[in-house]
């Protein structure tokens, strides 16, 4: 069955006031990851009392994440996600609160024409994207299970739709050495602190050898305790970004070799620890040619990518790892003006031309999903796509 197109356009303006009023609500109540209980309560409450249907929440096993569904049954399953977390100090200097908005109108914009679907669309309530990982929770709880595609959108400085994201990870360093007295006595102390030091040294050391695109950045997490004792506990810690995780592993060998060789020098112990981070964003350009058709039909003018703005990394590569995935980025401000985790940004979070944007990427993300409801053959090709680009991003 054909969707309507003009009818999802016409629900999101109608609800369009509403929208931006949950918008600027959750942005003027910023809660960091994990702890977002008003802004997903005042999501599913919203999407209640459109829907006149309940809504899932606590998904996944986290108090909150959320899911609701409208459709049938059976035929493919399309997912819109939506973020809502905030930053420690800076708020919505990521836009989150745009994301939830346009996530929630393009949910709604299909549930009203719930009984023409020949499949269903959800809208994924994800905590905690800020390092939290929410998404790998809910991918680990089986939550995407049977979801063909996923789709969200991010706010930027420009219309990227296809932009890279890096793969990422965090080592952790703590040296041990031996306390003495700075002044009586300091040959008798081993630093943990010069070894900590001397670890940032030798990576600016190794950065000539680093891929392009690598991203290697470190803060001392303890530097010790007193500036008259040589200090017997140090540690640091290093975010550490390629453009795939195969290109990433070579760099955390020599990030772990550089602590390794500093606590040698220092004769401290070290104890290193990894934590594994988001995976790279999969674009499946199958969708993206779909989500680029409608988005320039609305009037925009998206490029797939831009070398000259950098990449950051996101949660939701993980859910591109899984299916097939999108995350465009929609500008909320003029080109070079701003961007992500800076205080003017969180500014053009709240701005007309902030809430202009999540319209106009609500009523494109639901007419992509419209165009996988209606074509089967759509759904298989982002699938074999994403076969073929999980293979590559997994065995190089
Ligand atoms: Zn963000």
């Amino acid at each position: 069955m054909t969707l309507d197109r003009a009818a999802i356009d016409r629900t999101v303006d109608e609800l369009s006031e509403r929208l931006i009023d949950l918008s600027r609500r959750i942005h003027e109540h910023p809660e960091l990851s994990y702890e977002e209980r008003r802004a997903s309560g005042w999501i599913t409450e919203f999407v209640e009392s459109v829907m006149q249907a309940p809504v899932e929440r606590g998904t996944g096993g986290m108090e909150t994440a959320f899911r609701a569904r409208a459709g049938a049954k059976s035929g493919p399953r399309i997912a819109v996600l939506a973020e809502y977390d905030a930053l420690p100090e800076i708020g919505h200097a990521c836009g989150h609160n745009l994301i939830a908005g346009a996530a929630v109108g393009a949910f709604l914009a299909l549930a009203r024409q719930a009984p023409a679907l020949s499949g269903s669309i959800e809208l994924v309530g994800t905590p905690a994207e800020e390092g939290g990982g929410g998404k790998i929770r809910l991918l680990a709880a089986g939550v995407f299970e049977g979801v063909d595609a996923a789709m969200m959108f991010h706010p930027f400085d420009r219309d990227v739709i296809a932009h890279p994201a890096l793969s990422t990870m965090r080592v952790q360093a703590a040296f041990h050495g031996a306390p003495a007295h700075a002044a009586f006595a300091p040959w008798d102390g081993r630093s943990a602190l010069a070894a900590c030091l001397d670890t940032f040294r030798l990576i600016d050391g190794q950065r000539v050898h680093f891929r392009d695109g690598v991203r290697v950045y470190g803060i001392v997490t303890n530097g010790g305790q007193a500036p008259n004792i040589i200090v017997e506990d140090a540690a640091c810690e290093f975010t550490l970004r390629a453009p795939t995780t195969t290109g990433l592993t070579p760099v955390v060998e020599t990030v772990e070799r550089c602590m390794r060789a500093a606590a040698l020098a220092s004769n401290v112990e070290v104890k290193i620890r990894r934590e594994i981070g988001y995976h790279e964003m999969l674009n499946n350009m199958t969708l993206v040619r779909r989500f680029s058709a409608a988005l320039s039909a609305l009037g925009r003018s998206p490029r797939e990518t831009d070398p000259t703005v950098g990449a950051a990394s996101t949660d939701m590569g993980d859910v591109s790892l899984a299916l097939p995935a999108i995350h465009p980025w929609l500008a909320i401000c003029d080109e070079g003006e701003t961007l992500c985790h800076e205080r003017a940004f969180a500014a053009c979070a709240k701005s007309p031309r902030g809430f202009e944007t999540m319209l106009v990427a609500a009523k494109a993300m639901a007419h992509t999903a419209a165009d996988l409801l209606e074509d089967p053959g759509l759904v298989e090709q982002a699938r074999a796509e994403h076969r073929a680009a999980r293979a590559r991003s997994l065995h190089g």
